[in-house]
């Protein structure tokens, strides 16, 4: 029961008073920050008030939700579950299979026109609140949740992309942090509750002022460059990168997703510096061996934006250990970052920064999260930006897709300046769909099975390796192929004797 003992431990950590007036204070502030945008509107006039105050109140916004102050971790989780049980047939709510360091299960949400039935649809995966404090990004993802849900099927561009691609949504990866960050136990909390390297923790351990700057910062701790420049070594840092490459449940959570799904396209959501970021992160990469497809979508976003956009090691700082670094050198993923909600000195600005920023309005005219949203999306379903595998196989099989490499960390930094060693992970990506029944082919989006080089400007040329089982068939009916297969390109497979 996740759910359950989800609400037993914010009980708890409520009960104070201290808290509860924290809370109201802080809405009260929110509410009356936002009120000084025009959100206000005919809504605030049905609500009679009295005479002395004459504070609007902003009652309602043009979000598809309407909503006016920033999710909790509760709703947030609640919202999901009442998601996927309002729209099964496209929506299907999973748990990553790692619960966070205090215990709590991480959500994740897979969206597409007959979400139950396996398909070769390429995936665009996106996140929020890697960073505690970065509240936005919640309702940015979550919106656009909404959004898409809502306009399939009144708006042309949506109803194709809800038809080709999978969407699959983790608006929280660090629940934890968001706890304490949102209820204002430790407002400004940045990293994760691993409050000592090797341990877990409750919640209520990660809320101890002796653990104020305790927690892993999760954007460091994906392992490829993982401990090069651009992270810190000291647990009680801003950038602490973790004991080690994927140290932190929260991150296995998301080196697995990427792991078992063609990930074509992925953003991570931060706030809130006005940027469009993608790989090289860090100084130890080197150029991308995509840079050109990979930076033209970027430039696109900035567009969409009206940020720059590039690698942040030309326009924003060093950072080892991020989830563009993985998602591109394990699986040639275009990944990028969002820094949302600029200009306003808080990483969660009053609320109507959100509804600004998601359409691109008030605050930031032309700077609408939501277009670079659409275009990531849209850009999944660009087969010219991936890889299609034609696969001739009976129908009923499963066909699963799998390559294993060595991925390598930076060598990594001590404290001293000097460097240690690579860390090696070995690492296996798999992915399975089916046949249809009545079928005799799938048309299966896939990522390139050339890989970008960790070390120079250059593809290595590895091979998908594509499995046939049939179901309650005999050991001997298995097939096996492999395939390269370059970014743009198709190329076919011939498993018709898998049976
Ligand atoms: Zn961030």
């Amino acid at each position: 029961m996740p759910r359950t003992r989800t609400v037993s431990i914010v009980a708890t950590l409520r009960s104070t008073r201290a808290v509860t007036r924290a809370v109201t204070r802080a809405v009260t502030r929110a509410v009356t920050l936002a009120a000084t945008f025009a959100l206000a509107g005919a809504a605030a006039a049905q609500n009679p008030r009295t005479a002395r105050d004459t504070t609007p109140v902003m009652t309602s916004s043009p979000l598809p939700t309407g909503r006016v102050t920033y999710r909790t971790l509760v709703e947030t989780n609640l919202e999901m579950e009442q998601l996927a049980a309002r729209y099964p047939d496209r929506v299907r709510r999973f748990a990553l299979p790692h619960r966070t360091v205090a215990g709590q299960v991480v959500w994740a949400l897979e969206i597409t026109r007959g979400v139950a039935e396996p398909d070769g649809k390429p995936v665009f995966v996106m996140t929020g609140l890697h960073h505690a404090r970065e509240w936005p990004t919640v309702d940015l993802t979550m919106e656009f949740v909404h959004d898409i849900l809502m306009n399939d099927g009144q708006d042309p561009r949506i109803t194709r992309l809800m038809d080709e691609v999978r969407f699959i949504a983790v608006p929280v990866v660090n629940p934890d942090g968001y706890e304490l960050s949102r209820t204002l136990l430790n407002e400004q909390k940045r990293k994760s509750c691993r409050v000592e390297p090797g341990r877990d923790a409750t919640l209520a351990e990660c809320a101890n002022p002796r653990y104020r700057n305790a927690g892993v910062d999760l954007n460091r701790n994906y392992g490829a460059f993982w401990g090069g420049i651009g992270a810190n070594i000291g647990a009680g840092e801003g950038s602490f990168r973790g004991a080690a490459p994927f140290s932190e449940p929260e991150i296995r959570n998301m080196r697995d997703l990427f792991n078992a799904h063609q990930v074509v396209v992925a953003l991570s959501n931060h706030t809130p510096d006005a940027k469009v970021l993608r790989a090289p992160s860090s100084p130890d990469e080197p150029t991308p061996a995509d840079v050109e497809a990979y930076d033209a979508l970027g430039q696109l976003l900035g567009g969409d934006l009206r940020w720059d956009a590039g690698p942040w090691t030309r326009i924003y700082y060093a950072a080892s250990g991020t989830m563009e670094e993985y998602a591109y050198y394990s699986a040639g993923t275009f990944a990028y970052t969002f820094e949302n909600t600029p200009g306003q000195r808080s990483f969660h600005p009053a609320y109507a920064f959100v509804v600004d920023q998601y359409f691109g309005t008030g605050a930031y005219p032309g700077s609408s999260a939501r277009a670079g949203f659409l275009r990531l999306y849209e850009a999944a379903a660009d087969a010219t930006k991936h890889a299609v595998l034609e696969i001739q196989a009976p129908a009923g099989a499963t066909l699963t897709l799998s390559k294993s490499f060595t991925l390598e960390s930076a060598q990594v930094l001590r404290a001293d300046s000097s460097r240690a060693g690579i860390v090696a992970m070995p690492l296996t990506l798999t992915s399975t769909t089916m046949v249809p029944a009545g079928a005799d082919r799938v048309t299966w989006h896939v990522n390139p099975s050339l890989r970008p080089s960790q070390h120079a400007q250059e593809f290595l040329q590895e091979s998908w390796t594509v499995t046939c089982t049939r179901a309650g068939a005999t050991a001997g009916a298995t097939q096996r192929a492999t395939v390269m297969v370059a970014r743009g390109k198709r190329a076919a497979v011939d498993l018709r004797a898998c049976r």
